[in-house]
């Protein structure tokens, strides 16, 4: 027992050695000590072995935890975005077209290799994508729709360059923000040593978002009190296209060019560094494309907004117009809606949800920012509006927008038939042919499109239409 014990103080040697050397002792010896009797006992062994498996198990697991930990704070990087930061639609955009250029080869079908098939099983997020639909309405009110499918929630896996990445996209807690819109992050992890990565995406990211709006211009309406992106960005609209009475399309621009010049004169005097813009006159006459156009001329985006449109109160009207995007030109349609609402309420005690007449004047004064806000307002129906609403702040220039003058009529039969009508010979008599049946100044210049569009490189069907035009506009 001795030498036994020795080893074990010694520490020589493993179990097994221990064991043989207290048997070899014991037998040795002849002594039957209990210890030796109990080595002997397969059970008790059994159990010593177990033991010793469940410490060794014990230490190893939280080993692993605790040594998985430390790889994860050593050796992995994490990157969060939350839904509020001006990045977050440009990531999981970009998330969506690298999904596609991933998902492309193991459709095919051809040439998977392993690493791609093995991306494809582990990565639900190509299973699990989110629809994101935007309804839009365009210039004629009909309703356009666009789709686009971006990475739902969960965890994903994305391969980037060599970099595997793990994204998880979530929705913290049950809380929702102003808007109604559930608070959300995306969270991007990978190797440190691939750190560097998380910049090219972002930049990727980026360049993939000013791609897409580059030479366009972003048309905002209002949802869920605030201003939402409504469709894809639209190319933008020539300056040129609309036509107004000679010269008002370049006095307009003038205009809003010498406001945006003049920031520090107004910062300076504490005057809100704001415009506001009346067009007024019959529909179809250009007012709400020749916004467009000049936001497109000047690199600006649009918010756009009925005042006739159900469930705008003043309230949200306030909050819209003191929440306004950077660069953007606000177009409120039918100014004279909260006219007419007010002749509703004076008469029946009428209230509904809809903007009131001191509402749109209080929410036009509030508008203020260091950032210059441009206000146009249409309306078909100067009569129904109140002086009050004409005053510098509110309205600082009001513009009519009248039916096709002849110069008007000569200006769009240019941009139509200017290729064909060299000699300007059948512009004449389509002038001519206007007059004589009185089409001069009391037909839209919407007609008249539609009219040149019907007549598409068809000068003699331009000019025999007109008399069918004339009937039109008299029967109207
Ligand atoms: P409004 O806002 O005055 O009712 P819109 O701008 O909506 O008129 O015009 C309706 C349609 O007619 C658009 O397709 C537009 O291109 C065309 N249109 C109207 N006026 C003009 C104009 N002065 N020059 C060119 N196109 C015009």
């Amino acid at each position: 027992s001795e030498t036994a014990l020795k080893a074990i103080t010694e520490g020589q040697g493993g179990k097994q050695d221990v064991i043989n050397k207290l048997t070899e002792a014991s037998q040795s010896d002849g002594d039957d000590s209990t210890f030796a009797q109990l080595l002997k006992n397969p059970f008790f062994t059994a159990g010593f072995g177990l033991a010793a498996l469940g410490t060794a198990a014990r230490y190893g697991t939280l080993g692993l935890r605790r040594g998985g930990e430390l790889l994860r704070r050593r050796l992995l990087v994490d990157l969060e975005i939350t839904r509020h930061d001006e990045s977050y639609p440009w990531v999981l955009n970009w998330m969506t077209a690298h999904y596609q250029q991933q998902l492309a080869p193991v459709n095919a079908g051809k040439g998977v290799g392993m690493m791609e098939y093995m991306v494809h099983r582990l990565t639900p997020g190509l299973h699990h994508l989110q629809m994101k639909t935007a309804v839009s309405k365009t210039a004629s009110g009909s309703e356009q729709t666009a789709f686009a499918l971006v990475p739902g929630h969960g965890k994903h896996v994305l391969r980037y360059r060599n970099a595997f990445i793990l994204v998880n996209r979530e929705r913290i807690g049950k809380s929702f923000d102003v808007n109604g819109q559930p608070f959300e992050t995306i969270s991007l992890t990978t190797l440190y040593s691939y750190r560097h990565i998380f910049e090219d995406i972002f930049r990727e990211a980026h360049e993939m978002a000013v791609q897409s709006t580059e030479g366009k211009t972003v048309i905002y309406t209002s949802r869920n009190m605030s201003w939402e992106q409504s469709g894809q960005p639209k190319r933008r609209r020539p300056f040129d296209s609309v036509v107004l009475e000679e010269g008002l399309s370049n006095k307009i621009l003038g205009d809003v060019r010498e406001f945006l010049d003049a920031r520090t004169w107004y910062l300076d005097r504490g005057i809100p560094y704001r415009r506001g813009y009346l067009l007024h006159g019959p529909p179809g006459t250009g007012k709400t494309s020749f916004v467009q156009a000049l936001a497109g001329t000047l690199d600006f985006n649009i918010a756009m907004l009925s005042l006739s449109q159900r469930g705008l109160t003043d309230d949200l009207l306030n909050h819209l117009l003191l929440n306004i995007p950077a660069r953007t030109i606000v177009l409120l349609e039918d100014a004279d809606a909260a006219f007419s609402n007010r002749r509703q309420s004076d008469g029946d005690g009428y209230s509904g949800a809809n903007v009131t007449y001191s509402g749109l004047l209080n929410a036009l004064d509030g508008v203020a920012s260091a950032e210059e806000r441009i206000i146009f307002m249409t309306t078909n129906h100067i009569d129904r509006l109140d002086d009050a609403l004409i005053r510098p702040g509110r309205v600082d220039m009001t513009v009519h927008l009248g039916n096709a003058t002849e110069w008007q009529m000569e200006k769009l039969w240019d941009r139509f038939y200017g290729q064909q009508d060299l000699d300007g010979d059948g512009k004449r008599r389509f002038i001519a042919r206007a007059r004589e049946v009185g089409l001069v100044d009391s037909v839209s210049t919407a007609a008249l499109q539609g009219l040149f569009l019907y007549n598409k490189d068809d000068t003699e069907g331009a000019i025999a239409m007109v008399g069918e035009l004339a009937k039109g506009v008299q029967a109207q």
